[in-house]
């Protein structure tokens, strides 16, 4: 099947899909208030690829039908090229305020086919081998996949992953005629109503967890005893002017509980195998994968960028303060564009014949970008001031008594009328003050692990050789 189209991805919502939401459960995602909104700019994300072919898509490899290239498994530094067009085409729709579209994903598995090798390890060579025949089905069919792959660890003084057997985490229960029985529970499924299938695959190793623990696989959402309790939503009435980006990109979260599920055989991709869970993540997931959330973090701080000169110009606040502060956003986005070229310039082939980014300049913006994140959110509130919140809504507007004096009083500087100065500081505030905005700063502190645990992790692993030759220079001199 060629990629999907809007239409069908809505279709393939309605199902028996066990989603909670509000303390009610959600029949149909798309008929339901809060997530209409998220539901349809998903689709309108498939739609893209059609408006975009040439950037969007490309033949199968093996079919010759069109298929989004996200899916592409990179062979070369112009598949990276290519890639990152489309990566961008769809980081512009929401301007990077939806994190896991689903070609965040796509980029994942076919990082993870790509280097099978790396799966095949340990006597796991049947779970690779599914695991390469579940991304042709997922580049085929073009799902939209849902992912869990942090511990729901309840006590954090005993540790982040599970050490021994806890059975409140995902573990096997049983082997079953036709495949295994998984109980237990994870966090964070974001666009769980929104998703096909649910991918469950590593996070951190777990040198003393008990091998029931190291699971990956993938199932679908309608899966009985699959249980999602979404976070209250953030989304309000889809009207452009009062609610510019809440109306549309709340792409939601949920709590995942496993409630005796079974996994069928084929869907398999390693179970009970310490020694893949715990290998797979560390060799090229994150060069690979970072492609796809580093282009949308540096769309995301270019238009936050544009947004702060509309703003500041709107007031007329040109004062060595404000500038300061736009010229920070303005390097915040610079440095990722930069990270994101460096990575692709430096791509090579790790293996297997899949072709990744150079990792490096990818681990120092991912450890920058959950202080640079909140960072710029201050920055639009301290821009923004009393204004984000003087701003009448569309049906004030409307009204012709008042219209008058909104157009005297809350006009802007220079010629800015009332009406466009309302719409830049409601984007304003939509962006970095409402509950979407608190949402999504959540998101960039935690959605590839705290920025603590990641400055911890990169310390651990990062190559001393050059730093260490200009040191010794001096420790080794003849004194
Ligand atoms: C909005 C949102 C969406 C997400 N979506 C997904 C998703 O779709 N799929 C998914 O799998 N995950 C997702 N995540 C990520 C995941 O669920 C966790 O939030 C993330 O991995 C952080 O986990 P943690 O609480 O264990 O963080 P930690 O790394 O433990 O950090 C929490 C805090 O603990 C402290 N800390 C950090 N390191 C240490 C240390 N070594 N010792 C002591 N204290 C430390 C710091 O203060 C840190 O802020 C999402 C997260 C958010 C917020």
């Amino acid at each position: 099947m060629p990629a999907r189209t809007g239409a069908q991805f809505l279709n393939s919502l309605r199902d028996s899909r066990e989603v909670w939401l509000g303390g009610q459960r959600v029949t149909d995602p798309q008929e339901h208030p809060a997530l209409r909104g998220g539901a349809e700019a998903i689709a309108s994300v498939y739609d893209l690829h059609y408006e975009f072919p040439d950037d969007c898509l490309m033949p199968d490899p093996e079919t010759g039908e069109q298929i989004a290239v996200s899916h592409m498994i990179p062979r070369s530094k112009d598949d990276l090229l290519r890639r990152h067009k489309a990566l961008r085409r769809v980081a512009e729709f929401s301007v990077g305020l939806m994190g896991r579209t689903p070609d965040y994903m796509n980029v994942t598995y076919a990082g993870f086919a790509g280097r099978s090798d790396e799966w095949g390890i340990n006597g796991n060579e049947e779970g690779a081998e599914n695991l390469v025949a579940f991304q042709k089905e997922l580049r085929r069919s073009d799902l939209s996949l849902t992912h869990t792959l942090i511990h729901a660890m309840s006590d954090k003084s005993k540790g982040h992953v599970p050490s021994g057997f806890d059975e409140t985490q995902l573990h096997t229960v049983e082997k079953t005629e036709h495949g295994m029985l998984v109980r237990g529970a994870r966090v964070l499924a974001t666009l769980a109503p929104f998703s096909d299938e649910l991918a469950v695959y590593p996070s951190q190793p777990m040198p003393d967890a008990s091998r029931r623990h190291a699971l990956s696989f993938c199932i679908r959402m309608d899966t009985p005893g699959l249980k999602f309790i979404c976070r209250d939503s953030v989304s309000l009435p889809d009207n452009r002017f009062d609610h510019p980006l809440s109306g549309r990109f709340d792409e939601q979260d949920a709590f995942v509980i496993f409630d005796n599920v079974e996994v069928p055989r084929n869907r398999i991709f390693c179970a009970g195998n310490l020694p893949v869970y715990n290998s797979v993540m560390s060799a090229s997931w994150r060069a690979n994968a970072m492609q796809q959330t580093m282009v949308r973090a540096w769309t995301k701080l270019e238009f936050a960028w544009g947004l702060a000169c509309r703003m500041a110009e709107a007031i007329g606040a040109s004062d060595p303060v404000t500038l300061q502060m736009l010229g920070e956003i303005w390097g915040f986005a610079e440095l990722a564009r930069s990270a994101v070229m460096a990575g692709e310039q430096g791509a090579y082939h790790y293996g297997n014949g899949a072709w990744f980014l150079d990792g490096r300049p990818m681990d120092a913006l991912r450890m920058s970008l959950p202080y640079w994140f909140p960072r710029v959110n201050e920055i639009i509130r301290l821009i923004g001031s009393h204004n984000v919140l003087a701003t009448p809504a569309s049906g004030a507007f409307d009204d012709p008594a008042l219209r008058p004096l909104i157009d005297k009083y809350l006009r802007g500087a220079g010629d800015t009328s009332s009406y466009d100065r309302a719409r830049i500081f409601r984007l304003g505030w939509d962006f970095a003050g409402s509950a979407l905005a608190s949402r999504n700063e959540q998101y960039e502190r935690f959605y590839l692990t705290s920025g603590a645990r990641n400055r911890q992790n990169i310390q651990m692993r990062a190559d001393r050789t050059e730093a260490d030759r200009l040191v010794d220079r001096f420790l080794q001199e003849k004194v």
